[in-house]
């Protein structure tokens, strides 16, 4: 049954690597439209969550509550700066973050404590375009 859709996982995972930040499953699905390979949007929702879940893909949540992912290059935790404009992102890493976190957390005796942290802005061109 998984292996059925195989190809069609690998595929929308090549169109992941392509987009050049983070992309909705919507914008994706339109992506790999365009190039008729007939693969529809329920399924390219299904590769991006098993994408994301196998950590193969990163995953957060757009201001706007929409789900967006990224084929990711750094493995492990990090954080990312996101233009709001273009999809630009950057992998961050953050040790004042993380030491906040935890310090944070351990004083108000919070264990196993996980944080989400991902700086939304416009990028350098963007803002250029802007002004
Ligand atoms: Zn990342
Ligand atoms: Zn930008
Ligand atoms: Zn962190």
């Amino acid at each position: 049954m998984a292996q059925r859709n195989t190809w069609q996982r690998e595929r929308v995972r090549d169109a992941l690597a392509d987009a050049r930040g983070f992309v909705s499953a919507q914008s994706l699905h339109a992506a790999l439209r365009d190039e008729n390979t007939g693969i529809g949007l329920a399924t390219v929702y299904r590769a991006l969550a098993g994408l994301a879940a196998a950590g193969q893909a990163d995953s957060l949540q757009s201001p706007e509550g929409e789900a967006l992912y990224r084929a990711c290059a750094m493995s492990g935790h990090h954080h990312h700066l996101i233009c709001r404009s273009c999809g630009l992102a950057v992998e961050i890493e953050a040790t004042a973050v993380e030491k906040w976190a935890q310090d944070t957390a351990a004083q108000h005796g919070f264990r196993d404590a996980e944080h989400v942290v991902d700086i939304f802005g416009l990028c350098e061109s963007c803002a250029a375009q802007k002004a």
